[in-house]
């Protein structure tokens, strides 16, 4: 027996408890771990708070990320021992996930623990920074370059906007804060942002076509704030857009397409390909340090998971929340 957040939708409603949980019960998988740490991001937020519909099998241990050390492996790639990585895959969502102290789970879907990181640092960045490297590579594929002039991340204080203003701040870009948390500024000034702006001036319906302000951004916040960030990305421009915060919609002209030629980059972090993450996984490595880390991410115990996630929605977290497992 081990002990696991579980969630469940019948009759009584819809619940998420810490409870024991047995091996038995684990779903099939060719690889077991014993997880040693997780995280909070905001798609586990809405699968325990039941805020929207996450979880697609019930009863279901939620967690999209894990790192854990095999216990059992029928994959030869993986032995006892070793120390694995997962992000999504629906894990979390349609097979048991990473909120709990042992998994079983698909060795197609695991990475070994990228070199240079510990297992709680890939917790500290987990798929929220993964999405935001995967995001600034998207940039960069697009040409986007540091001598372009300013680049811009919503939702600063959040788990993704965090590592995009950390990461494109150390990779040399001039980067442009927006945040509904003016008192983060000297957070989000630390991660390397050079110009913090309130989100007001971007959430509400504005103009199709804006004056030219960024040579690129990163999105995590989707409706008016993208359409907004759209029409007043520059000539040739790129915005890599991954998340809702705001909303699903996109009240966007094909202005910005079409006579500035900006490129909307759609980034998924789910269903990514092996190459990608661990190119993804190896620059983080590259370019994160402890400093970095301890500032983004706070560390919690499975007990407090349920609460944490509900003030994540609340918009009361910053950064990035560790789960210790193990
Ligand atoms: P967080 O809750 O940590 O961050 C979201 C941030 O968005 C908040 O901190 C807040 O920043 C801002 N925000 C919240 N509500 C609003 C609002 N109504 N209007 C404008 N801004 C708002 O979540 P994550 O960083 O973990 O995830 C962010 C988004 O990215 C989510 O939608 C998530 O589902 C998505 N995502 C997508 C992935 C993919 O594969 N495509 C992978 C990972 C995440 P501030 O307080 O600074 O304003």
């Amino acid at each position: 027996m081990f002990r696991g957040i579980l969630i469940s939708k019948d009759e009584a409603g819809y619940r998420s408890e810490l409870t024991m949980l047995s091996e038995e019960n684990l779903p099939a998988g060719d690889v077991l771990v014993r997880v040693l740490c997780s995280t909070i991001n905001y798609k586990d937020a809405l699968a325990i708070t039941g805020r929207s519909p996450v979880v697609r099998r019930f009863p279901m241990v939620p967690g999209i990320d894990l790192v854990g050390e095999v216990e059992q492996s029928d994959c030869p790639a993986f032995q006892p021992g070793d120390q694995v990585l997962l992000n999504g895959f629906g894990v979390g969502e349609v097979h048991w996930g990473g909120l709990a102290e042992k998994a079983r789970l698909r060795s197609d879907w695991l990475i070994p623990l990228p070199a240079g990181l510990t297992a709680r640092e890939a917790m500290m960045v987990g798929t929220a920074g993964y999405t935001a490297m995967l995001c600034v590579m998207a940039l960069e594929q697009h040409g986007v370059t540091p001598d372009q002039g300013d680049v811009l991340v919503t939702g600063a204080n959040g788990g993704v906007g965090s590592f995009a203003v950390a990461l494109l701040s150390r990779l040399g870009y001039r980067v442009v804060a927006v945040t509904g948390r003016p008192q983060e500024a000297d957070y989000l000034t630390r991660l390397g942002a050079i110009e913090i702006l309130p989100r007001s001036q971007f959430s509400e319906p504005g103009k199709p076509f804006q004056a030219e302000r960024w040579a690129g951004a990163v999105d995590s916040v989707g409706s008016h704030t993208l359409a907004n960030v759209l029409a007043s990305t520059r000539y040739g421009g790129t915005v890599a857009a991954c998340g809702l915060a705001q909303g699903a919609d996109l009240p966007v002209s094909v202005m910005p397409f079409i006579l500035r030629g900006v490129t909307l980059a759609g980034v998924d972090s789910v269903m990514r390909p092996a190459v990608d993450r661990i190119r993804a996984w190896n620059r983080l490595a590259e370019l994160l340090d402890d400093r970095m880390l301890t500032d983004i991410a706070h560390e919690i115990e499975l007990e407090q998971v349920q609460q944490t996630a509900q003030d994540l929605l609340d918009g009361k977290v910053r950064g990035r929340v560790l789960v210790n497992i193990g």
